[in-house]
């Protein structure tokens, strides 16, 4: 069995890049996690109108819809790096075979190909 790596040289700037990801994702699910009016303390100190908790229940609907999306995005990141690690970084989780390059690219996240990817959908 031929072991598919890709050379230091391209990882190191791929490694980086997922590292800034995940920094940036991590910082994006804390500012969320502010912004939802649940976590807001003195909702709990003058719930007033049924207005204001009908624009509550939106904005906690929203955040959290986010945070879903933002956490999803962390453990595709994550993964990648794991993949990095155990020297397995472009190989499709499913079929086994190389990822695309072009795909990588534009997906550096990506850990599966294009064709089980699709399938997935
Ligand atoms: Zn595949």
């Amino acid at each position: 069995m031929v072991k598919i790596q890709f050379p230091d040289h391209l990882l190191e700037p791929i490694k980086n890049f997922l590292h800034l990801k995940e920094r940036e994702l991590e910082k994006r699910k804390e500012s969320l996690a502010k912004q939802d009016p649940f976590t807001d303390e003195s909702r709990l100190l003058n719930n007033a109108s049924p207005d204001a908790d009908a624009n509550e229940q939106f904005g906690h609907a929203t955040t959290e819809a986010l945070k879903k999306e933002v956490e999803r995005k962390l453990i595709q990141v994550r993964k990648a790096m794991a993949k990095i690690k155990i020297g397995k970084y472009g190989v499709c989780d499913h079929c086994g075979h190389m990822i695309d390059t072009d795909r990588l690219m534009v997906m550096p996240e990506a850990t599966l190909c294009a064709n089980c990817e699709k399938k997935k959908e």
